[in-house]
Formats: C-alpha cells, sequence, structure tokens
C-alpha cells in the first residue's frame, strides 16, 4: 500500500494517521479535510470554549512530523474503487479511511438558530450569551444541558425546552434522567418537558401546542446524523452511518471507517453500535489503521463517555437494554453522589452510569470487561465498592 487517503480532518482522522504511522506504514498519507482548521476537539466547545476560559482546542499532534499531505477547505464528494472525488478533484488511493464525523439535525422555521459542533458556532454563541439574554434551548440532552449550564453562568435568562418527559430521556431512559431535573431548577434554569417545538421564529420558539416561547437567541441540541451523504451512490455500504464489521470494515475493499460516523458489530453487546463520543473516535482508530494494514485487529470496547452539566461530572460506560434491570448506588433525592447499575437477567453488568462518583465508572468498566456476575444486593449498597460486588 503506498497512499492512503484520511477522509475527515477531526479527531477520529488524526488518530488514524497516529495509528498508521505507529502501525509502520511509511508510504504517502494525505488527510481532507472540510473544515480550513486543524484537527481539534470538541467537547470543550460546549464547555471551556463556552465558558470563555480558550478560544483554541486544537488536537496536540505534530502533523509535520506525521508527514502528512493537509488538504483543508476540501471537501469528499464522492467515492468509486480506488479514487476520492472532492471538491479540488480527483484523488487515487491504495487504502481510505472515512472520518467525516456528524452533522447537526436543525428544525424548521426562519429564525436564525445556533448549532454547536465547530469552533465558529461555539465562539459565534458565546458572544450572544450575555447577562439578562434570554436563551431558549432545544432539547434537554448532552449537548442542551452543557449549553444550558454555560449559559446560565453568563447570566441569562435560559429555558430549556424538552419534547420528553425527562431531561436525557432518550440516552437514559426517564427515570435516571428525571433525577436530574432538579439540577435545573437550581441553576435558575427553567425546564419545559413533554413541549414540542413546532418552528424556530426570529422572536423565539412556537410550541406544538401554540404556546410561545420569547428568545433572543435559540440554541438548537437535537442531535446529529453522521456525515455520510457524500457516500450516496457508491458502494459502501449505510445503514444509520458507515457500516462496518468488527475489523472496521466496510462494504468496499481497503476502506475502513472510524468515529462519529462507523456503525459497527460489537461483539461484545452482540448488536450494531454507532457512538458518537470522543473515546471512540479516540480509539477505534489502532483497530482501523491495525486493518488496513493487513493485522488481524478486533474493536470491541466498553464504550465510555462524560458530560460535564450544572457542576456534576456525569460518566457512562456500556451499553443497556431495554429490559435490563435498573440498580441504584445511593439516593438521588439525598445524596450529592449517586450510581446507576443496569443489570442484565443473569446479573452481568451491562452499563454504569455515575454522578460525581468516577470509581464506580473505573471500576464497572472494568467489570463490563470481565462479563462476571454481581450480587444485586451488594450493588445496591453505595457503600460497597463496585469491585467487591
Ligand atoms: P468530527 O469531530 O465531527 O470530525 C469529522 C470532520 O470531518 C469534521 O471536521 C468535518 O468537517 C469533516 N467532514 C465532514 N464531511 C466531510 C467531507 N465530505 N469531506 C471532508 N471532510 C468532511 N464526547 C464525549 O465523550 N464527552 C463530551 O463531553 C463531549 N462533548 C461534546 C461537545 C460538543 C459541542 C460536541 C460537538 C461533541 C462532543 N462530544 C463529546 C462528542 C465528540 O466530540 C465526538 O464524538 C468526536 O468529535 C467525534 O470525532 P470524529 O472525528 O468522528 O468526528
Amino acid at each position: 500500500m503506498d497512499h492512503v487517503v484520511v477522509v475527515g480532518a477531526g479527531l477520529a482522522g488524526v488518530r488514524s494517521i497516529e495509528a498508521l504511522r505507529a502501525g509502520g506504514f511509511t508510504g504517502r498519507i494525505t488527510l481532507i479535510g472540510e473544515e480550513h482548521h486543524r484537527p481539534y476537539d470538541r467537547p470543550p466547545l460546549s464547555k471551556a470554549v463556552l465558558l470563555g476560559e480558550t478560544d483554541s482546542t486544537v488536537v496536540d499532534s505534530d502533523l509535520d512530523a506525521l508527514d502528512v499531505r493537509l488538504c483543508l477547505g476540501t471537501a469528499a464528494k464522492g467515492l468509486r474503487d480506488g479514487v476520492l472525488e472532492t471538491t479540488e478533484g480527483e484523488l487515487e488511493y491504495d487504502g481510505l479511511v472515512i472520518a467525516t464525523g456528524a452533522t447537526p439535525i436543525r428544525l424548521r422555521g426562519e429564525g436564525r438558530q445556533h448549532v454547536l459542533r465547530t469552533i465558529e458556532d461555539a465562539l459565534a454563541l458565546r458572544e450572544r450569551l450575555v447577562p439578562g439574554a434570554r436563551v431558549a434551548v432545544v432539547g434537554a440532552g448532552w449537548i442542551g444541558a452543557e449549553v444550558a449550564t454555560a449559559a446560565a453562568k453568563a447570566g441569562c435568562a435560559v429555558t430549556v425546552v424538552e419534547a420528553g418527559e425527562s431531561p436525557l430521556a432518550v440516552a437514559l431512559g426517564p427515570a435516571v434522567g428525571s433525577h436530574t431535573t432538579d439540577w435545573y431548577a437550581r441553576a435558575g434554569v427553567e425546564l419545559r418537558l413533554g413541549a414540542m417545538v413546532g418552528t424556530v421564529d426570529p422572536d423565539g420558539l412556537t410550541l406544538m401546542s401554540g404556546a410561545r416561547v420569547p428568545a433572543d437567541v435559540v440554541v438548537t441540541g437535537v442531535g446529529v446524523r453522521p456525515a455520510v451523504d457524500w457516500l450516496k451512490g457508491s458502494a459502501v455500504r449505510l445503514d444509520d452511518g458507515v457500516v462496518v464489521d468488527e475489523h472496521l470494515r466496510t462494504s468496499l475493499p481497503n476502506v475502513v471507517a472510524v468515529g462519529d460516523c462507523a456503525n459497527w458489530w460489537s461483539r461484545r453487546f452482540r448488536t450494531r453500535l454507532r457512538v458518537e463520543h470522543w473515546d471512540t473516535a479516540l480509539q477505534a482508530p489502532d483497530t482501523a489503521a491495525a486493518t488496513l494494514l493487513g493485522e488481524e485487529a478486533v474493536y470491541d470496547p466498553v464504550p465510555y463517555f462524560w458530560s460535564e452539566q450544572f457542576g456534576h461530572m456525569v460518566q457512562f460506560a456500556g451499553h443497556r437494554e431495554a429490559g435490563d434491570r435498573m440498580v441504584l448506588r445511593g439516593d438521588p433525592r439525598r445524596d450529592a453522589k449517586w450510581s446507576v447499575c443496569w443489570l442484565t437477567a443473569d446479573d452481568r453488568l451491562a452499563a454504569v452510569l455515575t454522578v460525581d462518583r468516577p470509581r464506580d465508572v473505573v471500576q464497572g468498566r472494568k467489570i463490563i470487561e470481565s462479563g462476571r456476575r454481581l450480587d444485586p444486593l451488594r450493588v445496591a449498597d453505595a457503600a460497597v465498592a463496585l469491585r467487591d460486588c
């Protein structure tokens, strides 16, 4: 293999290049990125950048030392066997990494709506988070909660409009999500649950019910879609992202996919997973690069992510299914720190969520990896370390 092209200059893209070089690849590497920036980290955009603590989150990677040809401001448009079509012309490849991430979903309406995906998005929003500004955030998911945290800290009058019956209902289920409802009130944020947005208007939101939410600033945080439209019509199979096997191989030879856009087969959980979190973009490229270099590598992680909201560190590891049994560690109504474990029918740990209890997530992740059984009664006792359950 002489020439590898990496499409998407985000974390997964740059990590793929590092992994290829670490794996001994000495051929040419070209990095194609639609944005005009060198690869940067996105998690700080809704935290340190919005809070005004930093303006730059560039990934600490020496692309010059990695001997990469950088093509920024260039978008991939299509793919044939061995040829990538871009806005700047065609490019032949021997190996290809698809790492084009995801794009935010927008709502209907004529009004201006901010989304939060790029550094430009974050800087533009930060400028408008001034004391007294009326900010309507649509969606009480991970991004919505972090934006509401920053906006409230900036002295804005914040309303969060959420279609579900609790915050984080989609990610964690309403029973767990409802334990975060108080966080909004304590931060002075108004939370409207069960409210569907109809349109974004120049002066706020109109709900499906006809009610209005007046606002100077509207932020939409209702999820993302994998950025794979450019692959439509190619031989790469798409289904909620790029479909890859456990080696991160796509349906086209010598083409792999990683990060937010990749929908991989998980041996461990016996299902397909597409995980839109930082740790996946960081780790999966090791497997993708090894696969391209002809090694037998399998990607089979216990997914992990974190969120910082309303002064709490929220962490999650694993993968939960609808039938898993929830066991609380601590009482969220009384205790500042608590966790939730999801156990399978045969008492194995499927997933763990922790609120300011980092030890539980570290130990829980190892237990999920081991696949061993737990004693549910001990799990329910927050005084017993999870590793001793
Ligand atoms: P991306 O970072 O999206 O990079 C993909 C790149 O490909 C982009 O630069 C894009 O412009 C480019 N691209 C797209 N299409 C094309 C094309 N056709 N041609 C060329 N280039 C293209 N995760 C956590 O675990 N914890 C957090 O607290 C957390 N906070 C987050 C906060 C924010 C505001 C956001 C947006 C994400 C957050 N995440 C968090 C998620 C995490 O940042 C992502 O999972 C990670 O960035 C995914 O990396 P990626 O390289 O797959 O995709």
